[in-house]
């Protein structure tokens, strides 16, 4: 069904950052981006000083920077200035253990104020921050650590206990445990943080970093193989600050609040540095979703600018419009969206609920920010992403023989979609996998590993992943790292994993076990599974559901074909199966 596109009035675009998309995107330049940072006092650019100190020498230390709000509703605040003091505390904390510039210093908390504190204080101390998803199990955290050779980790007490000691003792390179939430009796070899904390000093000159120095380090999956380490490098916040300006219309007088955990790059690069390098107030909430609570918060914080995801909208959709009615949300100014596909009637609906729609976006781990874009004075069609970035060229390629790409320019027609490098937060690299990060870029393009297409007016569809990778409520997961999960149970021969649609989360993600001879098939066993997966997993990456098959289709080199298992759950066409196994046909 064709959706009607929503023509924004001048009304919608009083002071928008970005008029006029076409002429200003004529007109941009990465050097004027730049430029409206401060870079670091002896040159240099650091992330958390552009953050967090430049506001404060401004005078602009006493303006809200996060408000915290707790489960419980008890809120905590923090100037600028009071962050300064905070995340120079941190960074102090730091230095005195020996954690130095280029030291990974990774995170596994929830939503609470130590993560924000940790993250801009390891980044001033020219250390590399590493934040990782609470809801991992032990699995993909030690994979993780392991692979960014963690020297120091923050985490709670309780986290800790349950995901990290079992195993710690293997992992060699890391020296430094601080742990929040701490009990009575603190653990062997661990530091009380807020002890810790208390007793740092909070002055302290941002160490130097150059723009090309690693910042933060994102993991992000592939098809096969482990988890990539993604290297963003500290000129990266050139792009945090435009993108919040152009793609989410932020400006100092907002109060933004960004759903997502900082777990994963949108909470950290939309999370926690474009809403605090372009001075505004950002609210954190610690708990989960949970529809009423979150009208409550944009009404009562009069929240300006909102930035979440489409499972979040879809589940407001399903609570309904007529719980919005009894809410203020007069304040809201922009709606956006990212992580997934946005579908047409979401942005309809909430075009019709709210008075303005949810404005697409789509960015990867890879790019560290917003790359195409629906913005504020732009016209908005359900189900697109929107327009490039200022600054960034977009493509729709496809391969030709020889090993080539050849550009489509013929309107919606679909191929991979494609960048080319340049924009200052694209990453530098996967750590230590050079060929896997070559094979990203032919031609002089990225390649982004999604389908789309793009229309005459240069608006972009997302068509699907042109891999294997699950889209699961926003995550990026694995299927690799599901089935090695699953293999590691003595019952399970092999493993296949693959997303199936799923009204709410986009996809969900689905087992397909053989068994061992020996093991029979049965309710319990797949129970056990479940559990066993959700045990070492988290319950964000585990499979919702196994379903046990004699063999597993596999191509005659022996690589299983999710792409056939995932054809034949949803009753579709098998395809081309020329490297099907004789055997398995
Ligand atoms: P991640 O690296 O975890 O942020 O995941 C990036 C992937 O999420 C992209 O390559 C897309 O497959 C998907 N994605 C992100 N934003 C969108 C969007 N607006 N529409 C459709 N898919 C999206």
């Amino acid at each position: 069904m064709e959706w009607e596109r929503i023509r924004k009035r001048p009304e919608d675009c009083v002071g928008a950052n970005l008029q006029d998309y076409q002429e200003y995107a004529g007109r941009f330049a990465w050097s004027q981006a730049r430029a409206l940072l401060d870079g670091l006092p002896n040159g240099g650019i650091n992330i958390a000083f552009e953050a967090v100190d430049r506001h404060v020498l401004a005078g602009r230390g006493d303006k809200l920077a996060l408000r915290w709000i707790g489960r419980d509703d008890q809120v905590r605040d923090f100037s600028y200035q009071a962050l300064r003091a905070q995340t120079n505390r941190f960074a102090n904390t730091l230095a005195a253990r020996g954690v130095a510039k280029g030291d990974r210093v990774f995170s596994l908390l929830g939503r609470v104020p130590e993560l924000y504190i940790a993250a801009l204080g390891t980044l001033k101390n020219a250390s590399v921050f590493s934040p990782l998803f609470s809801a991992f199990g032990p699995d993909p955290i030690k994979a993780r650590m392991a692979i960014g050779n963690a020297k120091a980790l923050v985490t709670s007490e309780a986290f800790y206990r349950r995901k990290i000691e079992p195993w710690r003792k293997e992992l060699a390179s890391l020296e430094h445990v601080f742990l929040t939430e701490c009990s009575g009796s603190l653990p062997a070899d661990t530091i009380d943080l807020s002890a810790a904390l208390a007793q740092a000093s909070d002055s302290f000159e941002t160490i130097w970093t150059g723009p090309e120095d690693m910042a933060l380090l994102h993991f992000t999956s592939g098809t096969t193989g482990r988890p990539k380490g993604v290297v963003h490098v500290h000129e990266a916040v050139v792009a945090h600050h435009i993108t919040g300006r152009l793609a989410l219309d932020l400006r100092s007088d907002d109060i933004f609040w960004c759903t997502a955990d900082p777990g994963w790059v949108t909470g950290t690069s939309y999370g926690i540095i474009s809403p605090l390098t372009n001075g505004a107030t950002m609210i954190v909430d610690q708990a989960e979703f949970d529809a009423e609570r979150w009208y409550r918060i944009l009404q009562q914080q009069n929240v300006t600018v909102w930035y979440t995801a489409p499972t979040a909208i879809r589940m407001l959709m399903k609570v309904g419009t007529e719980i919005i009615r009894r809410f203020d949300l007069s304040r809201l100014r922009l709606m956006a969206s990212v992580g997934e596909p946005l579908n047409p009637e979401a942005v309809a609906w909430s075009a019709a609920a709210f008075g303005k729609p949810f404005h697409d976006n789509w960015w990867q781990t890879e790019t560290g920010g917003i790359m195409i874009s629906n913005y504020r004075s732009m016209d908005v069609k359900p189900g697109s992403m929107g327009r490039p970035l200022p600054g960034v060229t977009a493509g729709i390629v496809e391969r030709v023989e020889g090993g080539g790409l050849r550009e489509i320019t013929k309107p919606m027609a679909m191929g991979e979609l494609a960048l080319r490098p340049g924009w200052p937060s694209m990453m530098r690299g996967y750590l230590n996998e050079e060929e896997r990060y070559r094979k990203c870029f032919v031609g002089g393009w990225y390649l982004t590993g999604d389908l789309a297409m793009r229309d005459d007016e240069g608006y972009y569809w997302f068509v699907g992943r042109a891999d294997d990778v699950i889209k699961s409520a926003g995550h990026l997961i694995g299927p690799f790292e599901v089935e090695s999960a699953l293999m590691e149970h003595p019952a399970v021969a092999e493993a296949g994993v693959i997303g199936i649609p799923d009204p709410t989360a986009g996809e969900m993600v689905k087992a397909y076990v053989a068994l061992k001879n020996g093991f029979e098939s049965s309710e319990a066993l797949r129970k056990e599974l479940l559990g066993h997966a959700r045990q070492r997993l988290g319950p964000a990456v585990a499979p919702k559901d196994i379903a046990f098959r004699q063999n597993l289709p596999k191509t005659r080199s022996g690589k299983i074909m999710r792409r056939l298992l995932k054809a034949r759950e949803l009753g579709l066409p098998e395809g081309d199966i020329s490297t099907l196994e004789s055997e398995e046909r």
